[in-house]
């Protein structure tokens, strides 16, 4: 790595960790040691911890403290939620169908490949539009009296764009069918009032927005019932055993906190630097085209597919040059396979192989993204000059 730190755009993948937020969880890391579930008074003032940060989190929810359970990622959160309500819904009537969008993230997307393989669900996969998204109509279609769970992702980590989730609420509602929503790449940008929404379970991953990683969270709905996962001691309503990570769970919940207190002005920052990279790309490069949805998408987020580039290869050019990106999806070695969120909107396997994300965040500047916009034509052109000649 050269002396300079490469300019970090991909705010998608994690967050650093806010200042303010460290030092919220700094005493649970010493002095307030004690196990929420002890009797005395070291066990009391943990527990006090944790129940302080679920009300704080329950407030920006706009939810029920009983609503919520800490798990230790966004993806066990998934987890619980696509499993726990199937093979409650299971239990309780035979119902034996679950619907996922197929452009969901891995730990949904495996989660319901292994309900399929392992336990004998049917899986169907909704359709989706050319921009990711699930429309409420297609839904009506599909949803039947023994779906057990609908999970549609909020945002797309990928793609950025949006899903209707009050509309596509609304018809499971109607059908008392329970809706999950993954809000682990949503919720570092965009409101997540439940009652809102009018989902009946949400996760969320703290790195994503600038709190500690190994900590994430699952609203479930009052009435909705879940089969445990991990079970044990009766933690978190006997949902989700194990002793409570304290200092990750304050820090989930000021971050959270924080984040909701602050989102008017990041959206603001957010929504002009990303513009300003996705007008300078589509600009400058013509062999860019602009993935996911142009306005229904995260404020944070820009993607790309570019005509005749090798996505890898452009990573570690970009990086080389000082610039830290993501292809969208996170594969690192190997044979490159396309991204399967890029297949399902229709884009040619050829194509999805010349993927770029860039995401923005609270410390990225202009002087940033103006260098980035700078550097990448040359960049691609050196890297098409190079793959030509190799051939
Ligand atoms: C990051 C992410 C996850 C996984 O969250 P972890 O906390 O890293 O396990 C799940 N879904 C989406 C949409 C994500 O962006």
């Amino acid at each position: 790595m050269s002396e300079k730190n490469p300019i970090y755009l991909d705010y998608a993948a994690t967050t650093p960790l806010d200042s303010r937020v460290f030092e919220a969880m700094a005493p649970y890391f010493s002095d307030t040691f004690g196990n929420p579930s002890s009797v005395h008074q070291y066990g009391q003032r943990a527990e006090a911890a944790v129940e302080a940060s679920r009300r704080k989190v329950a407030s920006v929810l706009n939810c029920d403290t009983a609503e919520l359970i800490f798990t230790g990622c966004g993806s066990e959160s998934d987890n619980l939620a696509l499993r726990g309500a199937a093979f409650a819904a299971r239990e309780r009537d035979g119902s034996n169908h679950i619907l996922i969008s197929p452009v969901e993230h891995d730990a949904i997307m495996k989660t319901a490949n292994s309900l399929e393989e392992t336990h004998g669900f049917e899986v169907e996969r909704l359709p989706v539009d050319s921009y990711g998204r699930v429309s409420p109509p297609d839904l009506e279609t599909l949803i039947r009296p023994d779906t057990a769970v609908v999970s549609i992702m909020y945002a797309n980590n990928e793609i950025g764009t949006i899903n209707p989730i009050q509309s596509l609420a609304e018809i499971c509602r109607q059908h008392g069918v329970p809706l999950h929503t993954d809000a682990v790449q949503a919720a570092g940008s965009l409101s997540v009032d439940v009652r809102e929404l009018g989902i009946d379970l949400m996760s969320l991953g703290a790195h994503k927005f600038y709190g500690p990683k190994g900590v994430g969270a699952l609203y479930v709905r009052g009435g909705v019932s879940l089969i445990p996962t991990l079970t044990g001691g009766s933690q978190e309503h006997g949902l989700r055993a194990g002793t409570h990570n304290v200092p990750l769970i304050v820090g989930l919940a000021e971050a959270l906190a924080l984040t909701d207190e602050e989102r008017p002005e990041h959206t603001a920052h957010y929504q002009h630097l990303r513009d300003m990279i996705i007008d300078g790309v589509l600009t400058q490069i013509a062999a860019a085209t602009l993935t996911g949805h142009p306005t229904e998408r995260l404020p944070n987020h820009a993607s790309f597919v570019f005509e005749g580039v090798d996505g890898n290869a452009l990573l570690a050019a970009l990086d080389v040059s000082g610039y830290a990106c993501s292809s969208g999806s996170a594969c690192k070695t190997g044979d490159p396979q396309p991204s399967t969120v890029l297949t399902s909107i229709g884009i040619p396997p050829e194509l999805a192989l010349g993927s770029l994300r860039v995401t923005v965040g609270r410390p990225t500047t202009e002087g940033d993204v103006a260098a980035f916009l700078d550097d990448l034509p040359q960049v691609l052109h050196r890297l098409v000059a190079l793959e030509s000649s190799s051939r």
